[in-house]
This record gives structure tokens, sequence and C-alpha cells, in this order.
């Protein structure tokens, strides 16, 4: 399901809380942090339930599927940040509820094909040795 990263832009460097994240998406899966006391998932990281505030959280791998809660495309990207253009910039929301942002790929960066509540599923593009990026593709099965 590997992709090949095209690119150049920065690469996430890992925190003590994102840190198993980004080792789940070398390994090509998607994990988020899920609440043991009222066992609602939650994105992005932190120690603290935001539904609940306990701290008996964990990581919990998810599906990977979801939908495209809404999109923008960028023509023209930041300066120092030269990945070819246009592309799409979408907000993902799971299928355990929490969003996402992330890049759309496998699709055309054009209105016309890209649609809002349509089904996506994660790929992972490796970059480095130690950092593999989440993005979604339309899921087509
Ligand atoms: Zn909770």
């Amino acid at each position: 399901m590997a992709e090949t990263y095209t690119g150049t832009g920065p690469i996430p460097k890992p925190t003590p809380e994102t840190k198993p994240f980004w080792e789940a998406a070398k390994r090509h899966q998607l994990v988020i942090q899920r609440c043991n006391d009222c066992r609602q998932h939650y994105f992005y990281p932190r120690p603290l339930c935001p539904h609940c505030l306990s701290r008996n959280v964990e990581w919990t791998q998810v599906s990977g599927r979801g939908r495209l809660h809404t999109f923008v495309i960028n023509h023209r990207p930041p300066r120092n940040f030269p990945v070819p253009a246009p592309f799409i910039i979408g907000i993902v929301e799971l299928d355990e509820g929490p969003r996402l942002m992330s890049n759309i790929v496998g699709v055309a960066a054009d209105p016309n094909a890209v649609r809002c509540d349509m089904p996506v599923e994660v790929v992972f593009e490796d970059v480095t040795d130690e950092i593999s990026l989440p993005k979604f593709r339309p899921l087509t099965a």
C-alpha cells in the first residue's frame, strides 16, 4: 500500500506525545488514542481524554477508513515547501469519529473529481527511514 513520496516538504519530528503515532505509521498502521473510561477515540495525541479528562487512555489501531469531511485544492505551495501543485488538503472524519488533516491522493486535484463525504482509506508514503506519512485515497472497493 506504499506510495512513492514525491514531496520535499518538512519532515515531522515525533515528540513524546506523538511517537507512538509515527512508530505505527512506519509499520503502515494508523493508531489513535482511546479513553478506557468513556471509550471514545480522539485525535490529536495528548495524555488527557478531551471528553472526560481521564488519564486512563491507550493507543489503538483504527480501520484507516473514513469520509472526506472537507477539502481545499492548493495551487500554490507555501515558500520552502516545494511539493508538486496542485494538491489536495483534506479533513478526514475517521469511522471511529475523530477528524484529522492530511493529503488526499490517488485522485485528480480537481473539484469535479473530489467531493465531500466521499469514502476514503489510509495509505502510507515512506518519506525517510523513520517517517511514513498517512494520507488518504478514495475507497474503491
Ligand atoms: Zn474519556
